[in-house]
């Protein structure tokens, strides 16, 4: 078994205890191959105690969450993301070894967490609905009131990163949470839920259900007395919990996957672009949803674009995440041959692999590495430019004219990010406006993940937003009150 710096609990969090399951599941680091915990594999019955606590919580029969105010809220908040940072080291290490990533990206995930509930502690004292001119005789105001049960289903790829997106806007808010996060990477959200008990969180404010997706998952999603659910995985999956929620009407924000282009120019400054380009794919071993995995590439520089990548993927290196490499493992045997029987499906139509990354010498044998790699001679709708591969694969085409770079980029059915490389600067507002997308990023690529921006998908890509304030506000719902006073 791998050493780590703790033992995340191998319980689920329910109504303030760590309570064992019957049945547990083991986790394997995605560097090795070798097992690395044993967590909770919660079920039906588990499921329901967690939703029960929430509404107990909820409702003030558990706790006094339901009196506490919006700036005390706000206080606890930033205390926990003190927390956090108090330690940061120790819940890198879990996150580095769980996903498989480089230590560096998992340092960042877990500073991103710690600001996600620093953001929204200063904002939970700041939400607040507004007065409505109407009829005289009348006074009419909006209430923003939290949902109540908030149900979220993460995924592997960034859980502390997206606990603190969902956990701290919907806490800010007033809602009480049941998280079920991903049975391939869970260890930081079960540390971070222990000190968040450890910071003084009401009993059944926030129960964190550890299993499978077709068990805890499917369970939580058609749960009766959930009020919202916030779901952040796979398009396929993202359906199926659409469909539960459904049955029950509660509002669903879907962040689901993506193909994003980068659109390259030939008037741009390349080498800020292809150092975006090259980042964008290679963050996370290209597991993430916003990855840019399209390049698309102005005909009159291609040639040009295509060496200089061809230079910098040849540097590129695979190792374990502990030796901070410029790409980790993928997350597991079955995402890598997933990934590789579409790669060689790949070059037996024709496509050529431009360039490629290497594997250090140091990196472990049982890793699920997959090296960087560049796809060219790729015939328009072909499944390597509209398919999410989840993986360092970077597919470039060639356009010849802004007509053409819109007409591509438009061509998956996700609308997720594009970035977009030009200093024409009607270019650059024609192709935000014509690009099918949630976020376009002009001269840059992810805005530095930015936190307090808003961000979600459209098409296949999901919808609702989540981050910054729009995202504290859809942990919310309107009330209308109308007076009438004489
Ligand atoms: P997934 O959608 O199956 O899993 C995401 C979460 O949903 C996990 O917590 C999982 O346990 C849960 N889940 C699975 N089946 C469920 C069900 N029937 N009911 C309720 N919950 C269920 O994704 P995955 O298998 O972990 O990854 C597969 C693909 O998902 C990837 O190749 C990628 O395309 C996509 N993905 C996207 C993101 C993103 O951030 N957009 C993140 C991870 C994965």
């Amino acid at each position: 078994m791998s050493r780590l710096p703790v033992t995340p609990p191998s319980a689920a969090l329910i109504g303030g205890e760590w309570v064992p399951t019957p049945y547990s599941l083991s986790v394997e680091a995605p560097a090795t191959g070798e097992p690395l915990a044993e967590i909770a594999r919660c079920e039906a019955e588990h499921v329901e105690d967690a939703v029960m606590a929430a509404r107990q919580a909820f409702d003030g029969q558990l706790g006094d969450w339901n009196r506490w105010s919006a700036r005390q809220r706000g206080e606890w908040l930033y205390t926990f993301a003190a927390a956090i940072d108090a330690d940061a080291e120790t819940l890198s290490a879990l996150e580095c070894a769980d996903t498989g990533k480089p230590m560096s990206q998992a340092k960042g995930d877990i500073a991103v967490c710690a600001r996600y509930f620093r953001f929204y502690a200063g904002a939970a004292d700041k939400l607040h609905g507004e007065t409505i001119p109407f009829e005289n005789g009348y006074s009419v105001m909006t209430l923003r009131e939290p949902f109540g049960v908030c149900a979220q289903i993460i995924p592997w790829n960034y859980p502390s990163q997206i606990f603190g997106r969902c956990v701290a806007a919907a806490l800010a808010a007033g809602n009480t949470v049941v998280l079920k996060p991903a049975e391939d990477a869970c260890l930081s959200v079960l540390h971070l839920a222990r000190i968040a008990t450890q910071c003084g969180l009401p009993p059944g404010v926030l129960n964190v259900i550890p299993g499978l997706g077709k068990e805890a998952g499917a369970a939580l999603a058609a749960h009766p007395f959930i009020n919202h659910l916030s779901f952040t995985g796979s398009p396929a999956t993202g359906t199926l919990v659409t469909q539960s929620a459904a049955a029950n009407h509660v509002p669903v924000t879907m962040e689901l996957g993506g193909k994003s282009p980068q659109v390259v120019f030939a008037d741009a400054d390349l080498d800020a672009a292809l150092a975006a380009v090259v980042r964008g794919i290679i963050q996370n071993a290209g597991q993430t949803c916003s990855a840019g995995s399209r390049l698309l590439v102005e005909s009159s520089c291609y040639d040009e674009v295509l060496s200089r990548l061809t230079q910098r993927f040849s540097e590129l290196r695979c190792d374990a995440g502990e030796n901070d490499p410029d790409c980790g493992a993928l997350i597991n045997a079955r995402q890598r041959a997933k990934l590789e029987d579409r790669l060689a499906e790949a070059q037996a139509d024709g496509i050529r692999v431009a360039a490629s990354g290497s594997l250090a010498d140091s990196a472990p044998s049982g890793g699920h590495f997959v090296v960087p790699q560049v796809l060219v001679d790729i015939p328009e709708g072909h499944y390597v430019a509209c398919e999410e591969l989840f993986g360092p694969v970077l597919a470039v085409q060639r356009f010849e004219d802004e007509a053409d770079a819109v007409r591509l980029a438009n061509s998956t059915d996700f609308g997720l990010c594009a970035g977009i490389w030009t200093n024409d600067g009607g270019r650059q507002l024609r192709l935000a406006k014509r690009i099918r997308s949630g976020q376009v990023f002009i001269n840059n690529y992810g805005a530095a993940g930015g936190i307090e921006l808003p961000f979600g998908g459209v098409g296949r890509s999901g919808h609702g937003r989540e981050k910054g304030f729009e995202g504290l506000k859809s942990y919310t719902q309107l009330k209308t009150v109308a007076i009438r006073h004489d």
